[in-house]
């Protein structure tokens, strides 16, 4: 790896390691604000916005991967990010994501008292952020 051109990245779940690889760029959706993170980056802890990551490999290629809240660290060893859950943009069921869609917009619009609305709103953003990432794949590259 060549560490002037070439940096880290893994992102783990409870569930995978959905990356372990060496790119030349990211941008990681921080709590405040995205940053750009290239080889060499001051060294930084914060927060994960539910978003997406943007992912130069070391072919020049991007690609968008959904993440939602976290964590992320910024290292010399390059970058490190643990969330709940994350998927590639080509892992997207994009039918899922309009179900999830259409499930939040009911509970949305039907004004049950009983119905948490702040979770429908996240669940809602989630879905719409996935059917953004899903539907973007190969119009960016
Ligand atoms: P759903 O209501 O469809 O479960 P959700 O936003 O509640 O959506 P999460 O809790 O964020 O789902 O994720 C649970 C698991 O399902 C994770 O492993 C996540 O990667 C996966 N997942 C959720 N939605 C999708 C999707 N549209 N395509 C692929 N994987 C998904």
């Amino acid at each position: 790896m060549d560490k002037k051109k070439e940096l880290k990245i893994e992102l783990i779940t409870p569930e995978r390691v959905l990356l372990d690889s060496t790119i030349t760029f990211a941008t990681v959706p921080s709590g405040s604000g995205p940053i750009g993170v290239l080889p060499g980056h001051a060294p930084l802890l914060g927060t994960l916005f539910g978003g997406v990551l943007m992912v130069r490999d070391v072919s020049g290629k991007e690609f968008n991967v959904f993440v939602r809240r976290g964590f992320f660290m910024i290292s010399h060893s390059g970058i490190k990010i643990v969330t709940q859950a994350a998927e590639i943009d080509d892992q997207i069921d994009l039918n899922r994501a309009t179900a999830a869609k259409d499930r939040a917009n009911k509970i949305l619009a039907s004004n049950d008292a009983a119905m948490d609305m702040k979770r429908a709103r996240e669940a809602l953003t989630r879905a719409e952020t996935r059917i953004k990432i899903g539907q973007a794949i190969g119009k960016s590259h």
